[in-house]
């Protein structure tokens, strides 16, 4: 237990790894670059409206999320969004229609012509591809429920949750139980009924079925309380320079406001985003960069608008809704954030999170962002019926949001796990390996943490 572990990043992933580590008994440093610790979580509070300038909620999909919170003494600030969230709406020709989420949901609703409804039931008959790890999600969902399934579900969901496109994404990779279900069943109807146990057996909860928290303070309230009860193991305004072996050890080298210093120690942790990692190692593995520089982060602004709810024409009965690409609109989604969770606003207003770009609409990075913004205000005001303009308006520009695990991603893994097995002590961690969520980057942290565990008592 001797044996020291530095952990390179202060987001999330960084943070819950650190957590389970000393829980361990492990003496463990984690060292940040800004100023304040949450990485891509970050919420802001300004003239009555709460911020999340990131992820808005996460999904409780394993007992680690529970842990950690009460692990931390945040249980009292938790939160879950309110049933009314649980409806959620596609835009098609201009209407928000609702998702069904049931057999007669399903035959009732106007998303899909009757053609594609029968389609949907045709996939029990689809059997499995040949195409293996190399299919994208278009290729995939095209062939099992059809392209109207294609076009109104999966586009929108993918860029929902990865601000991606389906026809980049490797199905293997960005979804791996949606491929599982063909892989190990045969199909995807009869792989959710069949696999429910096998499921429960590993105790974990489906997506659609675990319920999405967030904090009275917003989603930055973890890694802050994960960061307090870290207490001085946490090192803010320290940029890792470089990462260097020294004799056994390594030696992590970090400008701290305007002042080089440096650890020695058995095990590097790295929780940074692909691209910086892959400078950082790259001098012990020519071939690395070529597989962590190739992984795409497109860009996501972010916009967060506050309206009376009196100027709202429609109801408020959702979490909010997703737009297929085929709609051809500036911006992907809006949250309902006020809907889902208290407090995201002033009493008499409604808050709502607006997300623009993505690989869908990368072009954004080059376009004035104002104008954007104002395009997409416009175009969402007009799909709410809403007659005023925002009392409130805020945005956060994020250039590269999101790691996409696009098809070929499955060589970079593989490749980060050979680098893993010859730089004995050093683990390439983060939201570009093991899930993008927050829900996985804490399962992963468990992982992780088990991974340096072994290493700490060998
Ligand atoms: C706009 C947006 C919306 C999202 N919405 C959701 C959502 O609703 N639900 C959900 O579950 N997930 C969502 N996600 C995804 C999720 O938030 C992230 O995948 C997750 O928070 C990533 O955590 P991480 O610790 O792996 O990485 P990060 O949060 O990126 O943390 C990496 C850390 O490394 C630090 N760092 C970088 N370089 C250095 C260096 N040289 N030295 C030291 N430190 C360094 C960074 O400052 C950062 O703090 C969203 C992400 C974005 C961007």
């Amino acid at each position: 237990m001797n044996k020291k572990t530095v952990i390179l990043g202060a987001g999330v992933s960084g943070l819950a790894t650190a957590y389970w580590l000393k829980k361990s008994g492990a003496d463990v440093t984690v060292l940040e670059k800004s100023s304040q610790v949450g990485g891509s979580m970050e919420s802001i509070s300004e003239n009555g409206y709460l911020f999340d300038r990131g992820p808005n909620s996460g999904l409780e999909t394993t007992e680690f999320v529970k842990e950690l919170v009460d692990g931390v003494g945040l249980s009292d600030q938790m939160i879950y969004a309110s049933p009314s969230g649980n409806k959620r709406y596609i835009l098609r020709n201009n209407e928000l229609h609702a998702l069904p989420m049931s057999p007669p949901g399903l035959i009732k609703t106007k998303l899909f012509s009757t053609s594609a409804k029968f389609r949907l039931i045709g996939e029990m008959f689809v059997g499995r591809s040949k195409e293996g790890y190399y299919q994208s999600v278009a290729q995939f969902v095209k062939r099992r429920l059809g392209e109207e399934f294609l076009d109104y579900a999966i586009n929108p969901f993918v860029s929902g949750v990865y601000a991606g496109r389906p026809e980049d994404l490797s199905v293997k990779s960005a979804f791996p139980k949606l491929y599982a279900l063909e892989e190990n069943y045969g199909g995807l109807i009869i792989g959710t009924i069949r696999s429910i146990r096998a499921r429960k057996k590993r105790k974990e909860i489906a997506k659609q079925s675990a319920k999405m928290f967030s904090f009275k303070k917003g989603m930055q309230a973890l890694p802050k309380a994960v960061a307090s009860w870290l207490g001085d193991s946490v090192i803010t305004l320290a940029d890792v320079t470089s990462v260097s072996k020294d004799g056994e050890r390594y030696k992590v080298v970090y400008n701290n406001a305007g002042s080089e210093k440096s650890i020695l120690c058995d095990i590097v942790i790295s929780t940074l985003p692909s691209f910086v990692a892959s400078k950082l190692f790259a001098h012990m593995d020519d071939g690395l960069p070529a597989h962590l520089d190739s992984i795409y982060y497109p860009p996501v602004m972010v916009l967060y608008v506050g309206f009376k709810k009196e100027h709202i024409g429609r109801p408020l009965d959702g979490f909010g809704f997703l737009i297929p690409e085929k709609e051809e609109k500036s911006f992907l989604g809006a949250i309902w954030s006020s809907v889902l969770f208290p407090d995201r606003g002033p009493e008499d207003t409604a808050a709502f999170t607006l997300f623009i770009g993505g690989a869908r609409n990368a072009s954004i990075m080059n376009e004035d962002k104002d104008l954007v913004a104002e395009r997409s205000i416009n175009e969402f005001m007009e799909i709410m019926k809403i007659n005023e303009e925002p009392l409130y308006k805020a945005m956060r520009f994020w250039g590269k949001a999101i790691p996409q695990y696009n098809i070929g991603y499955i060589e970079h893994e593989r490749y980060a796990d050979e680098f893993e097995k010859k730089n004995k002590g050093i683990i390439l961690s983060g939201n570009f390996r093991g899930g993008i969520s927050v829900g996985d980057c804490i399962k992963n942290s468990d992982l992780v943490a088990k991974k340096a565990m072994s290493l700490i008592k060998s």
